[in-house]
């Protein structure tokens, strides 16, 4: 980061017109950045879950630099639309993702499509059927936009999870005869899920985006841990019992969480 603003402070100098741009495809927009290398010799586009940014030799004018982008259009579109959808970790509802009409949004394990409209509204609303349909209130700064649409989705996405982490908890606890004690969503950088000692059992919210068969996994897993606190025989055969097929499940969260779904 302190990198990009040294560059900024230095093209302010040179009084170059732009260094964020916007590349349109259809109804996608992805932005970019510029970035001026003495060492580069060509320009280069990178593209990183996070963002896209042309590496482009000193001095060169920002005609080209776009004409070169938009040849490149087709190329940038796949390449991000690829790693987007390539690991959930890094395309994690908390990484930064311009909201623009077309994007993609991970849901229950798949990506779907995101509608924006201006409409007469006082807050975000979110309407999702086999699409998320956002209706923004007018006469927001595009800041303001991006950062009410963000908040919103979250909240939609953590809302959403914890109703079918309570469903799915509430037939397991039922099944393995056990009493539910808390059930809060967490967002641990490297656990799904946990079961505390007082028999609270935190559930990462993140995995909104996971196959819901591998949300299902988790949630019944830490269930178990009611009754068996170890990852012994005697928690797996309990799990058995009542989820015959964990092993797929969990292999499709393996399988989720390091983006081999195709
Ligand atoms: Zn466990």
């Amino acid at each position: 980061m302190s990198d990009l603003k040294e560059l900024v402070t230095g093209y302010m100098k040179l009084t170059i017109p732009q260094l964020n741009t916007v590349l349109t495809i259809g109804e996608t927009s992805i932005p970019y950045t510029v970035r001026y290398s003495h060492r580069s010799k060509h320009q280069r586009i990178v593209v990183t879950p996070k963002n896209v940014e042309v590496v482009a030799p000193n001095n060169t004018p920002f005609e080209e630099i776009i004409d070169f982008v938009e040849s490149k259009r087709h190329w940038v579109f796949n390449a991000v639309e690829k790693c987007r959808s390539r690991n959930p970790l890094n395309n994690s509802s908390n990484n930064p993702q311009y909201y623009t009409n077309g994007i993609k949004v991970a849901y229950r394990g798949e990506q779907l499509v995101l509608q924006i409209e201006e409409t007469d509204v006082d807050k975000v609303i979110i309407n999702f059927t086999t699409y998320f349909d956002v209706k923004v209130p007018c006469g927001l700064t595009e800041e303001e936009k991006q950062e009410a649409i963000k908040k919103a989705l979250i909240n939609w996405k953590k809302d959403r999870v914890l109703q079918d982490i309570l469903h799915f908890a509430k037939i397991y606890a039922s099944k393995l005869n056990v009493k539910l004690a808390d059930i809060k969503l967490s967002e641990q950088k490297r656990a799904w899920g946990s079961c505390a000692k007082n028999g609270t059992i935190r559930i990462n919210w993140l995995l909104v985006e996971a196959p819901l068969t591998a949300l299902e996994y988790v949630v019944a897993h830490e269930v178990v841990h009611l009754l068996h606190r170890h990852h012994q025989s005697a928690f797996w055969e309990t799990l058995g019992t009542v989820m015959s097929d964990f092993k797929e499940r969990k292999a499709c969260l393996k399988s989720w969480e390091t983006g081999s779904l195709s």
